[in-house]
């Protein structure tokens, strides 16, 4: 019988499944309203009914076990969510539940650390034995993977990459303390600056599309080839996003560090300059052992492919 993996990532706003072959094709894909408001037991129900369903849908495969990725504080050797708070689950013994609703092996992980371990199975780090991936969104996520496995750290608390601190006494961050990676290479924190910017430049030509409210993370590198105010914007955000990716390089010394969530995609374009700043952090240089910069390639899949490779183990 042929073999197949079921990946689930868990979202605030839904739960996605991509069920795999072993050597990592997708062979259905399906989501499902996650249901926060209906409490948890019925998240938990939710996330049973869609993989039963797609795996109805494989009759002639046999599952070796399901791979989650959900948000929070979890403890993956014990599978337990301990705490997360978009999906108001606290302490929930969240791989035995679904362990015995599906009767399969289950395995789970914070989605974050899901994401990256699928850039380093199937995405961009494929080649890499280590690599870090970061997420440059609402806030800054990451994950590390050291010889082709997941490293998080005591109690699975650790690879919190974006509450590393960048600046003592800088910016506040949401965690509550001030000047992390996060407060300054967030999606959220550049916006933060551009509208500062705007605000403090009425003559910036970042105002003839967008105002205080339209801001988002594309405005100042629309406007930086022709706007002071933008460029400024800009340079400032990448050298602070360099800082961080250098630390992490100079700790972990992986052979890529891999750029996704929804900065990334601005492409060369932030990832040219970046590369520059970079490199002259980059403990001895980079021609002994050079880490690339690169894009992440499996976008919002990430997790779920992710969640399905922990299976793979
Ligand atoms: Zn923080």
């Amino acid at each position: 019988m042929k073999e197949c993996i079921v990946g689930v990532d868990i979202g605030g706003m839904s739960i996605k499944c991509i069920i795999i072959d072993k050597q990592g094709n997708s062979l259905i894909e399906g989501r499902i309203e996650t249901g926060v408001e209906d409490g948890v037991e019925q998240v938990c129900e939710n996330i049973v009914s869609l993989v039963r369903k797609l795996l109805w849908e494989l009759k002639e495969y046999l599952p070796l076990g399901v791979g989650i990725g959900c948000p929070g504080l979890i403890d993956s050797k014990e599978g337990v969510v301990v705490y997360a708070a978009n999906l108001k689950f606290k302490n929930v013994r969240l791989a035995d539940y679904i362990e015995h609703a599906l009767v399969l092996p289950v395995k789970i992980t914070n989605d974050a650390n899901a994401a990256a371990l699928g850039e380093a199975v199937f995405g961009a780090g494929k080649q890499y034995e280590d690599s870090v991936t970061v997420t440059l969104g609402t806030g800054v996520g990451g994950g590390i993977v050291v010889g082709g496995k997941l490293f998080e750290g005591y109690r699975s608390a650790g690879a919190e990459l974006g509450h590393m601190v960048i600046v003592k006494d800088g910016n506040q961050c949401s965690c509550g303390t001030k000047g992390c990676f996060e407060a300054y290479s967030s999606a959220t924190a550049l916006k933060k600056a551009t509208r500062e910017a705007m605000a403090a430049h009425p003559e910036s030509r970042m105002w003839e599309r967008y105002t205080l409210d339209t801001v988002s993370g594309k405005t100042a590198f629309d406007y930086e080839a022709v706007d002071q105010t933008a460029k400024e914007v800009v340079d400032s955000y990448i050298s602070h996003l360099a800082v961080g990716l250098a630390n992490i390089a100079n700790i972990f010394r992986p052979q890529a560090i891999l750029i996704g969530g929804g900065i990334s995609g601005e492409g060369e374009h932030l990832l040219a300059p970046l590369r520059k700043e970079f490199s002259k952090l980059l403990f001895g240089g980079d021609s002994y052992a050079p880490v690339k910069l690169e894009k992440a390639s499996l976008g919002n899949r990430a997790g779920a492919l992710g969640a399905a490779a922990l299976i793979l183990d």
